[in-house]
């Protein structure tokens, strides 16, 4: 990244492309020059300057990049399994030694914290780990003698080239859910990052390449909806897996489908921590602020909204507050090696959205207990911050309680019983993540078993599960069937053929016979 860049101001971005890199496409193993006369800003959130501009790719370059996917696809899913898990082991080996300059560049461009960053790859790299055993987990199946002198056994093969579309809060984890296991399984893949943080993919793409990748098998198309378009519209694009808002998930599944691609398209969250009134509330205040404010919000996993079971409220209010005044928000990148608690969110507009929801809440009739509203940080005035920010007696009809904020904005909704929270959990459009903390398993093992989310933490506020279990939400936080990562993942990226044989033989083969096969 580029330090010359200008020092612009937050509420009016005037991009220029005078004096920053062009961030281009991976296409055929090199970082091509950009023929696209569309570019979008890329920003470093913590002073507002313009780093980069990014290439948003026309129909040549889409083109470009599915001919050299399907290429790559052709020499890639000859390789033998041994060769693929060769790369997929270097690939490991590589990342794991040189993930703190990726770190950087998570940083520099989405703003979270190093320590953040840091998190966001070790939990990508666990999906790579779990690549790197593939031959195990796309293992057909033998039946032997299923009729006289029969058997029926299957393959799971490739599907050939894939897309990947990316959300920008996480540049690394996000793609690292799918790719691994899409290419170890054979495919050849097309990754769109979000053009708010294209770097991390380039990356990505040369240490793939230094591990061995062909040329063709990891392609980076940067671009925004005409980027996204050319990949659903094209019949060489076999999959899609997609990572974002929810409207945008919905309408990438209904296209895709529409196309005839098999789709995965996991959307946004409202994620609800409940409080009973037996938990130990100094535990849970620590939990709600690291799960409420840690990357500034910008987790699909974040918790926005705590429901205390009263009589907490107060109690657990007050605990919070005295908390987020403890905590510094500056440069995610640190000074000195001392890095903050929480950095910028990723653009002046989101920014001004998060505020407009503080708004919304406040005319809606909330309290707002901590506002983080116009909050600046010495010397970063131009950066994108938004304080931590506390909200006590969210109307639930407000649209800052039914709507996702995606920023470091904390609700509390006071509720009377278990059940009031269950029910306003459920009755939510999302069912990506949830939360009970208590200490009586009784309540904890009916709240698993009654939530209809898809990740629930027990006493656990940001409940992603491990690489070798999948990833997934309920209602509209995911469209389609498939979860992301573990067998999910090897199921959605592999598509499975059954084969009946047997070897000719006069004894056996039963002479003419129109009727249907039957054993
Ligand atoms: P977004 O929906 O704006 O963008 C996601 C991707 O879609 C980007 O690559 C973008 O370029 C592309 N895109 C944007 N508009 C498009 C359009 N009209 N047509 C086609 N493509 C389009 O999401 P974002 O702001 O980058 O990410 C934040 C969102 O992602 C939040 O809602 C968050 O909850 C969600 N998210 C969900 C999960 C999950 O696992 N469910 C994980 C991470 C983020």
């Amino acid at each position: 990244m580029t330090t010359a860049a200008p020092t612009i101001p937050a509420h009016a971005p005037a991009a220029t492309t005078a004096v920053v890199p062009v961030l281009s496409h991976w296409i055929d193993g090199a970082e091509r020059l950009s023929i696209s006369d569309r570019t979008a800003a890329v920003y470093n959130p913590a002073t507002g300057a313009v780093s980069a501009q990014v290439a948003l790719a026309d129909q040549k370059e889409i083109a470009a990049a599915i001919a050299s996917a399907e290429a790559g696809y052709r020499v890639w899913s000859r390789y033998s399994m041994a060769k693929r898990q060769g790369v997929m082991f270097a690939f490991r080996e590589l990342l794991n030694a040189r993930k703190g300059e990726l770190a950087q560049i998570i940083t520099a461009e989405h703003g979270k914290v190093l320590s953040d960053a840091m998190g966001e790859i070790l939990r990508g790299q666990e999906v790579v780990e779990l690549a790197t055993g593939f031959p195990h987990l796309i293992k057909g199946a033998f039946s032997e003698n299923v009729s006289t002198g029969i058997d029926v056994y299957s393959l799971k093969q490739p599907l050939g080239v894939v897309g990947i579309i990316s959300p920008f809060n996480f540049p690394v984890m996000v793609p690292m859910w799918f790719f691994p296991i899409a290419i170890a399984a054979g495919n050849a893949v097309i990754l769109k990052p979000s053009e708010k943080d294209p770097s991390a993919a380039l990356w990505i793409a040369r240490l793939l390449q230094e591990a061995g990748l062909p040329d063709g098998v990891f392609t980076v198309l940067q671009g925004d909806k005409q980027a996204v378009d050319g990949l659903l519209d094209s019949p060489a694009v076999k999959s899609i897996s997609f990572v974002g808002s929810t409207p945008i998930a919905q309408y990438i599944y209904e296209t895709a489908t529409k196309n005839g691609k098999r789709v995965q398209a996991l959307g946004g969250a409202k994620n609800h921590m409940l409080v009973l009134p037996d938990a130990d509330l100094d535990i849970v205040a620590d939990q709600a602020v690291n799960a409420g404010y840690g990357a500034a919000g910008e987790r699909c996993m974040a918790i926005s909204v705590v429901l205390a079971v009263e009589p907490v409220a107060d109690e657990l209010i007050a605990k919070i507050t005295e908390r987020i005044a403890r905590l510094q928000v500056g440069d995610g990148a640190g000074i000195d090696g001392v890095e903050p608690d929480m950095g910028p969110l990723i653009t002046h507009v989101h920014r001004d959205k998060v505020s407009s929801y503080v708004d919304i809440a406040e005319a809606d009739g909330a309290k707002i207990v901590v506002d983080g509203r116009g909050f600046q940080v010495d010397g970063l005035e131009d950066g994108f911050f938004f304080g931590p920010t506390l909200i006590d007696e969210m109307p639930t009809t407000s649209r800052a309680y039914t709507e996702e904020i995606f920023g470091p904005v904390l609700s509390v909704v006071r509720v009377g019983s278990y059940d009031e929270g269950l029910d306003l959990i459920n009755s939510g459009q999302f069912g990506n993540g949830t939360a009970i903390f208590t200490n009586d398993g009784r309540a904890a093992r009916r709240f698993q078993n009654e939530v209809e989310v898809g990740m629930i933490g027990i006493n656990v506020p940001i409940p992603v599960p491990v690489a070798y279990h999948s990833f997934g939400g309920w209602k509209a936080s995911l469209f389609g069937d498939a979860k992301a990562y573990g067998v999910h993942g090897f199921d959605f990226f592999t598509r499975e053929k059954a084969i009946t044989s047997r070897w000719l033989d006069p004894a056996t083969h039963g002479g003419i016979n129109l009727g249907f096969p039957q054993n």
